[in-house]
């Protein structure tokens, strides 16, 4: 009987309680889509709780999680879903912002892993229980390492929720980003060209500039909420300590790729003042594609910064290595505060920083010195702007 559960009434009749698990003042739940999977069978149940037990026997997870639900679902849309937009698991994020903690594995996704992809649980669970064991074909000890990987990187984000309020401050972030630029406007996450079409050239650039800071106004929340559980995911399922350098060579890559994402950044608002000088200089009218050509690739290029994990991934484990802090320590900092001792430990170690926002650090990404030099850029662009608008008659078309 499961008694503590955050399942709703309406999720409680839709899936079938499967086992329950304490560790400590700790208890899990775990339930599954009925007659999918077959996973009341011992084979699949054992798996279940290794990999259960071997998240839950870190202090981490126990000792600040009171009690998790774990759902093994079938999703339909996520098995027809593209690759790389395929979910594998998730913490909705409204029980992350409430007291529940609920985990969704989705069974029919298939996963890669070291770059090879792997089986759907789903298949892997129905040829268990066909064949009454594993067959050649599936590596029964790489399900149970996924296993273990997914759910401590998920409870690690619950866990994150709990200490950091990660989620709340991001969106707390956004919230003022947003009210700083309101009397600007938004744009759209697909064309700018568009949005921009009904605005006076200033307050064009202004909105693009806009969308831009508001992309990396969360940026070190995305690198420490994801650098953070990857790490947990691969500290508890003991992938970590297997292939130390080829993780940091994997995030120093990352981390380059980033640093010349937010290059190509630049340079497109270079080339936005470009056209404004040269329209000044040449004294002729400012074409409007010609901006909104610029426009939709900062847009594109803005869009495509996408390595967060892996140049996260860095952070917490230099702090683990070299910061001399344990995992619960590593646990309970803020990204700021994470961030920050990344940062020190580097500089004490000298190694070499792939991120920072403490400006004037040498570092691939300093983000806090890219932001600056943009917003310069910025002022630059207007006040070239305002005299286009003062020297000439050929208003922006
Ligand atoms: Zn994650």
């Amino acid at each position: 009987m499961i008694c503590m559960t955050h399942l709703t009434p309406w999720q409680r009749l839709k899936y079938a309680g499967l086992m329950q698990r304490k560790y400590d003042n700790c208890t899990v739940n775990v339930w599954m889509s009925p007659g999918h999977y077959y996973f009341d069978k011992p084979i699949a149940i054992n798996e279940v709780t290794k990999a259960l037990d071997s998240v839950f026997q870190h202090p981490y997870f126990r000792d600040n999680l009171n009690d998790v639900d774990i759902v093994f679902q079938y999703s339909l849309v996520q098995a027809l879903g593209t690759v790389g937009t395929r979910t594998v698991a998730f913490v909705k994020s409204s029980d992350l912002f409430g007291k529940s903690n609920i985990l969704f594995i989705n069974l029919n996704v298939a996963r890669k892993a070291a770059g090879k992809p792997t089986q759907q649980y789903a298949q892997i669970f129905e040829q268990m229980y066909k064949k009454g064991s594993v067959g050649e074909e599936f590596d029964l000890a790489m399900l149970g390492k996924e296993l273990e990987n997914t759910i401590a990187h998920e409870m690690t984000h619950i866990i994150q929720e709990h200490i950091t309020q990660a989620g709340r401050i991001k969106n707390q972030r956004i919230d003022t980003a947003t009210k700083i630029f309101r009397n600007i406007g938004s744009l759209s996450e697909k064309s700018t060209a568009v949005s921009l079409d009904k605005l006076t050239l200033d307050k064009a650039i202004n909105l693009l500039f806009v969308k831009i800071y508001k992309t990396f106004t969360h940026t070190d929340l995305y690198i420490y909420r994801e650098g953070v559980a990857s790490f947990m995911g691969d500290y508890a399922s003991g992938r970590y300590g297997t292939d130390y350098k080829g993780f940091m060579a994997q995030s120093k890559e990352a981390a380059k790729e980033t640093k010349s994402w937010l290059s190509t950044i630049e340079q497109h608002f270079k080339s936005v003042n470009g056209l404004v000088v040269e329209s000044i200089t040449a004294k002729k009218p400012l074409k409007r594609d010609s901006i909104n050509e610029k426009a939709d690739s900062i847009n594109k290029t803005a869009l495509s910064i996408k390595r967060f994990y892996e140049l996260g991934y860095a952070i917490p484990a230099i702090l683990f290595r070299y910061g001399g802090f344990t995992i619960e320590q590593i646990g309970a900092m803020g990204d700021h505060k994470l961030i920050n001792e990344y940062t020190d430990t580097c500089l004490k170690n000298n190694l070499e920083i792939l991120y920072t926002n403490r400006p004037g650090v040498h570092a691939i990404v300093n983000i806090s010195d890219f932001r600056a030099s943009l917003h310069k850029l910025r002022k630059e662009i207007l006040q070239n702007i305002k005299e286009l608008e003062a020297s000439q008659a050929g208003k922006w078309h």
